[in-house]
């Protein structure tokens, strides 16, 4: 099994002692203190595996919602004022603690998220490895001096944080999509207040907010709102304070945030990660024991629940009966049920309504004249492998993002159809191809309108010096390396007339 961020040193094990778990997940993290939400109402937070109550949360209502918004606010300016080395330092310091709580956070994400220990161990990978990279950006904002035909001045761009950033988690890979917003916008002098989704509020926020807090992160400057979306969803995006919504999740939710940004009372910026259709082709040149491989790994991990995650496999008619057959052989040998045990592969999806809508979605492909070789009824919300052949680009199960272990395998006949057909959906976040032919398979990602290719290897890959990003429905922006320094900080033109200018009246 290769791992998603291939360049991550092993965690070190030379950790002497491991720290006591944290505990008190209850309520909301405000100006640096732990506290009930005012809502009056408790969240039931549970395991998706074992239906066990993980925590309860007494929930956030919009007062709460205001008082995190006015702490970052309070916080930013002396927040931004801070030393580089100083914000390095914290980075620096939350990574020793993800090490020394690499068990834990692990098994928060199993017990939270319904992670198989191998997805949850490729996300404290990712957690890490963006968090390194944060941990650099205090050193990387620069300004500039600008050529002026302006006699007697000077002019220079600034580069500076935003001020307060919105952030609003997914449950999928929670601990990393919070952060790769959270750390980020920290290290680069904004101040936070994240919104996890009801689903994981420990890994999509509480959890961040304890490490930076042993870090030692001075209050106000990360603060975590759990609450209704139903109620304090529209306040969290409308609210005057935040500069900018940093979003991942679906597409419509994702328009929902743009149109909110829009007509709120202070104009804000976006920055949109949503949903995707992932193609995984398979050229007839390709390497097919490798390609089978790359689109397994591309489809299963998590159960499918990513957003790269392959939701199309199309492959070339001249191999395609054997790639359908070897496929499915290897899905056969996928270990479904407990995500604790170390070589389980599909865990529980996370909540039955999710479940019911991908069931519909095979049900109806099914009805649609898609093959089923593989396949079996949930068991509790784990779903046993799906796999499809004989399937066309609008069968639901292609269409929609079924975000589940599902399978559909297209035929085309040439390279200009697999195009063609991995082109057709209003998404485009990641894509892969293979082909022994790199040169090929370049032309071929040249031609995807999607935010991300990979040329011979699975459509799921992050790393946190690329930009990570969709087009069309899939979203706005990239995260990632310079680009995300960009996307949270803005740039100011300050001049200076050294000499008097001479004004016509
Ligand atoms: P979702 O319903 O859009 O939820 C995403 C987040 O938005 C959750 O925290 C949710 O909170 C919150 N939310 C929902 N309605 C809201 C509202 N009216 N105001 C404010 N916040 C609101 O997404 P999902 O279906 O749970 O997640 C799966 C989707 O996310 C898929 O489409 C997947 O492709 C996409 N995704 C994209 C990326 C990427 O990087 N492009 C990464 C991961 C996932 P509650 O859960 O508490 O309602
Ligand atoms: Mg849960």
């Amino acid at each position: 099994m290769t791992t998603l961020v291939a360049t991550m040193p092993p965690k070190s094990e030379t950790t002497s002692s491991v720290p006591p778990r944290y505990s008190g997940f209850n309520g909301q993290y405000i100006n640096g203190s732990w506290r009930p939400g005012h809502r009056g109402r408790t969240l039931k937070d549970t395991d998706p595996f074992t239906g066990e109550t993980v925590t309860e949360i007494a929930m956030a209502d919009q007062s709460d919602l205001d008082e995190a918004y006015q702490s970052a606010e309070k916080t930013q300016p002396a927040w931004r004022d801070t030393l580089p080395a100083e914000r390095a330092a914290i980075m620096l310091r939350s990574l020793e603690i993800m090490d020394a709580r690499h068990e834990e956070i692990l098994d928060w994400l199993i017990r939270e998220s319904g992670s198989t220990r191998i997805k949850a161990e490729v996300e404290w990978q990712m957690l890490f490895a963006i968090t390194r990279e944060a941990a650099s950006f205090p050193y990387r904002v620069t300004g500039r001096i600008l050529p002026i035909d302006e006699p007697g001045k000077e002019s220079r761009a600034y580069r500076q944080p935003i001020g307060v950033i919105g952030v609003i988690s997914p449950w999928n890979f929670p601990i990393y999509l919070a952060h790769r917003s959270v750390g980020p916008a920290i290290a680069l002098g904004n101040t936070v207040v994240v919104k996890p989704s009801q689903e994981t509020p420990i890994t999509g926020g509480l959890l961040i907010a304890k490490i930076y807090e042993e870090a030692g992160l001075p209050p106000g400057v990360l603060n975590v709102i759990v609450g209704s979306s139903s109620e304090i969803g529209d306040a969290f995006i409308q609210h005057p304070i935040p500069a900018l919504i940093s979003f991942t999740g679906s597409t419509d939710v994702g328009r929902h945030v743009m149109q909110l940004a829009a007509t709120s009372p202070m104009l804000k910026r976006v920055a949109l990660e949503l949903g995707g259709n992932t193609p995984c082709v398979v050229l007839d040149d390709a390497d097919l024991i490798y390609a089978v491989k790359a689109a397994v790994y591309g489809r299963f991990l998590h159960q499918g629940e990513i957003c790269m995650s392959t939701n199309r496999i199309i492959v070339d008619a001249t191999l395609y009966d054997e790639f359908v057959d070897r496929y499915t052989a290897h899905v056969k040998t996928l270990k479904a049920g407990n995500p604790q045990d170390p070589d389980t592969v599909i865990g529980p999806i996370i909540n039955s309504k999710q479940l019911t809508n991908m069931m519909k979605h095979v049900n109806d492909s099914r009805a649609g004249g898609a093959r089923q070789l593989l396949g079996g009824n949930p068991n509790g919300l784990v779903l046993p492998p799906q796999v499809f052949a004989d399937v066309t680009n609008d069968m639901p199960i292609a269409r929609f993002e079924t975000f589940g272990p599902i399978a559909p395998i297209i035929k085309v006949n040439g390279e200009a159809e697999a195009l063609h057909v991995a082109n057709d959906t209003p998404f485009g976040l990641s894509s892969s191809v293979c082909t022994r032919d790199e040169a090929r398979g370049l032309r071929f990602a040249l031609g995807v309108r999607a935010g991300m290719t990979h040329v011979n290897d699975s459509s799921v890959d992050d790393t946190p010096t690329a930009p990570f990003g969709g087009e069309k429905n899939s979203g706005i922006g990239r995260f990632g390396g310079e680009w995300i320094l960009e996307e949270f900080t803005t740039p100011h033109w300050i001049t200076v007339q050294h000499t008097p200018r001479q004004y016509p009246f």
